[in-house]
């Protein structure tokens, strides 16, 4: 019997309450922070809760599931009703950093689709679709934050649990909320009804002050490897019916999960096959390869996911990279 048809839309993004046992409620996302066309986030969410039967001053608990801007934006606010924070670890220092996190790891970004030999255009492109200058992002307080790791279940009513499992990938932080009694999960955007979930391109070091110029030189975390082991996991959960971060409940999640793992091996196999000749490319010569028609942001978005595939294979040593005037190249290690 699913028991999570509560939900909050604030834009596209979906916030889940749960009533817990204690009495109060839990948050599944904290929801974004911005003017949403005439109306705050924050009424509009208030509204919505109030249609639901509760108050902010109700709300002991937000969990984020990950540290992006629409699902983290209104945290400092939870936290200054007076509700705890929980997110992983490695989230951390995004939610502190806020807005000036974003924008760091946004430059960063796009130097690295440069360093994979994307051209100026795509790049130019890619800023533009990715500036969401409507969205805030105020900086959490340290002292709000609580360890999901350290407070990973919590209570709900009518004896249910909910369980938070760490599924690093979609960024370093992300976790799932699970159900154990139901098979209901929470999937932030690790799973998502429409889309497959971008791997991003992530870089914590840049995130936590180390290079907050945007400069690109911290290192990037290769998150494609842990994404996709975090499906396996999510998959063993076998999960009944999915609540995702964006869009509606899921009511099979196994064909959602088979959908997630087909796109990736065929995509595995395409960068593999592209590499076959022997020569070094760059991403962006794979992505044009697989994606002959495709420009602008949608060519970047393709690297993006190329870039991910060269890191499963650089992980199984089955690639070698080099770089060659300031572009990345990669070759089949034979
Ligand atoms: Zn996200």
């Amino acid at each position: 019997m699913p028991t999570s048809s509560n939900v909050i839309h604030l834009a596209s993004n979906n916030v889940w309450p749960f009533a817990l046992r204690e009495g109060g409620y839990i948050l599944v996302d904290a929801g974004l922070d911005g003017d949403l066309g005439g109306i705050e986030a924050w009424d509009a969410l208030v509204e919505q809760a109030r249609g639901i039967g509760f108050a902010p001053s109700d709300v002991r608990a937000v969990v984020v599931t990950h540290e992006h801007i629409d699902h983290a934006g209104l945290a400092a606010r939870w936290a200054a009703e007076g509700a705890h924070i929980v997110a992983a670890r490695a989230a951390w220092p995004a939610l502190v950093a806020g807005y000036a996190g974003y924008w760091a790891q946004r430059n960063a970004r796009l130097e690295e689709l440069r360093r994979h030999g994307c051209p100026e255009d795509a790049v130019e492109a890619m800023a533009e679709a990715g500036t969401r200058l409507d969205l805030r992002w105020e900086s959490c307080p340290a002292h709000a934050l609580e360890d999901a790791a350290e407070r990973s279940t919590f209570a709900l009513a009518d004896g249910r649990t909910l369980r938070l499992i760490a599924t690093s990938g979609h960024t370093p932080g992300h976790l799932v909320a699970f159900v154990d009694e139901t098979g209901e999960l929470c999937s932030g955007d690790a799973l998502l009804p429409t889309t497959i979930p971008t791997p991003g391109l992530q870089f914590p070091g840049v995130i936590a002050g180390a290079g907050l110029s945007g400069s690109g030189d911290a290192p990037r975390w290769p998150s494609l490897p842990p994404f996709l082991a975090s499906v396996e996991a999510i998959a063993a959960l076998r999960p009944t019916r999915i609540l995702p971060g964006h869009g509606d409940a899921v009511e099979a999640p196994a064909r959602l999960i088979e959908q997630f793992v087909t796109h990736h091996a065929r995509r595995a196999r395409q960068v593999r096959d592209a590499l076959a000749s022997g020569e070094a490319l760059c991403a962006h010569e794979i992505a044009r390869a697989l994606f002959p028609r495709l420009t602008g942001a949608r060519i970047a978005q393709a690297m993006i996911e190329v870039i991910g595939h060269l890191d499963c294979l650089e992980a199984d040593r089955l690639v070698r990279c080099e770089s060659a005037g300031g572009v990345l190249r990669y070759a089949l290690d034979s």
